[in-house]
């Protein structure tokens, strides 16, 4: 039974149409670039991993508690999309042995995300990452090395104005006293805080600081701040990695606010945020140590750091600022058959591309039409072939910006066309 309605794309994802690519391709063109400067190696996971990793090393986060798409079970294993990417690249750091040679190893990705997440502009549900990450360094150098890469991907962009947040969220050596001062604060105000922060109070109220809802802001401000009770080591960390950000002109603000919920995460924090407005906005890139996390997937204890940039919030801060895009014609070249020649007018265009890109115009349409669509899609020349052009292995080449025509042979196109 025919439907009523076309069947429309699923909600949350977006096509990415040809006039958007060349933004997409200079995104992530540039991503690569700089990261190669940088001296790190590209890597690609699946985007399938098995739940247990993803729920590892998330459990706590909406990204892997309510927004995880999980695969229906076929045979034994347990898959889902992958939300993130930092899971899957320290799994393949082990699995693939990168932990044997020379350390740390310095990799990028880019590629899909996928959560169930509420779709608005900005937020989807198949988006795109690029993610960096050092996988056994330890050194403050290689904190301020993922952050100076990140703004320097902005600024390649053209993403030049934004905000740095940073903080330190200690280890597990001096945060447990630290959350034990931070529950002492908010137990008296239990009562006054939103149902949702109640909850976390006793199970992660390192999660307090960051919350977002209005009722809870009041009380923020006298809470106490993790980086006044940083252990030695960890002071010595966040100190270095500010002295490193301040040496390489890099501005960043510290914000006590912002934390992980999750034991892995440890000491450096931070995030890009487009300038200007300030309030509630999404980031454009999230980073941080998680010197716990190999351990948590069941590997050797292996120190990292690294960032998620968000490639469809650049791009859209890139989309703004004008540049035209998506004037390129698909083909230089565009071949018209006259009448019935698919298979003559098919040869002419493999002769063609050997030095230029090249298509067919195969619609039953007449040549003047043909000529008009051509016009319309900015091709640089057109190669006219008429029954009789065919039959001898000739063909009329049109050069459209000058009008210039000129008769020839199909083995004469290529040196006439380079
Ligand atoms: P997260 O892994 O949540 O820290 O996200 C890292 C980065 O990915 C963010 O800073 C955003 O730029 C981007 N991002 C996260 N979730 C989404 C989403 N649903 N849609 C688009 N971009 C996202």
């Amino acid at each position: 039974m025919p439907r009523t309605q076309p069947i429309k794309a699923a909600r949350g994802v977006r096509d990415i149409l040809p006039a958007a690519i060349p933004l997409w391709r200079e995104a992530e063109q540039g991503a690569a670039d700089v990261a190669r400067r940088f001296g790190y190696q590209e890597i690609a996971t699946p985007v399938i991993e098995q739940v247990e990793l993803i729920q590892r090393v998330g459990e706590d986060t909406d990204a892997v508690a309510k927004e995880l798409y999980r695969l229906e079970k076929r045979g034994s294993q347990d898959l889902a999309l992958r939300p993130e990417a930092t899971a899957g690249v320290v799994r393949a750091y082990f699995e693939g042995g990168l932990n044997q040679g020379p350390q740390p190893s310095r990799l990028y990705l880019i590629g899909p995300m996928f959560r169930h997440d509420k779709p608005q502009k900005g937020r989807y549900r198949q988006f795109s990452q690029f993610n960096v990450e050092v996988i056994g360094g330890a050194s403050p150098g290689f904190d301020a090395e993922v952050i100076e890469l990140a703004g320097s991907w902005l600024d390649e962009v053209g993403v030049r104005d934004v905000r740095l947040e940073l903080n330190s969220i200690g280890d597990a050596k001096c945060r447990p006293a630290y959350l034990d001062r931070l529950k002492d604060y908010y137990r008296p105000l239990k009562s006054r805080l939103h149902a949702d922060s109640q909850l976390r109070l006793e199970r992660n109220p390192l999660r307090l600081l960051d919350s977002k809802v209005g009722q809870d802001q009041p009380f923020k401000s006298a809470a106490p701040k993790i980086t006044d009770h940083l252990c030695a080591d960890c002071a010595a960390h966040w100190a270095l990695v500010r002295r490193l950000l301040d040496a390489a002109g890099i501005e960043y603000e510290h914000n006590p606010y912002l934390v992980r919920g999750l034991d892995y995460y440890t000491r450096t924090v931070f995030e890009f945020y487009p300038g200007g407005a300030r309030g509630q906005q999404d980031a454009l890139a999230s980073g941080g140590r998680y010197d716990g996390l190999a351990e948590a997937e069941g590997w050797p204890s292996t120190p990292g750091v690294g960032f998620a940039g968000g490639l469809d919030r650049v791009i859209e801060l890139m989309a703004v600022k004008g540049e035209p895009v998506g004037t390129r014609p698909a083909a230089d070249v565009m071949v018209l058959p006259d009448g019935d020649l698919a298979v003559e007018a098919a040869e002419v265009a493999r002769i063609c591309r050997s030095v230029r890109s090249t298509a067919v115009d195969y619609e039953p349409k007449s040549l003047a039409a043909k000529m008009r669509s051509a016009n319309k899609l900015g091709v640089k020349f057109v190669v006219l072939l008429s029954p009789a052009d065919a039959a001898q292995r000739t063909a009329r080449l049109r050069d459209m910006s000058s009008g210039e025509q000129t008769d020839l042979a199909w083995v004469e196109l290529p040196t006439r066309l380079a």
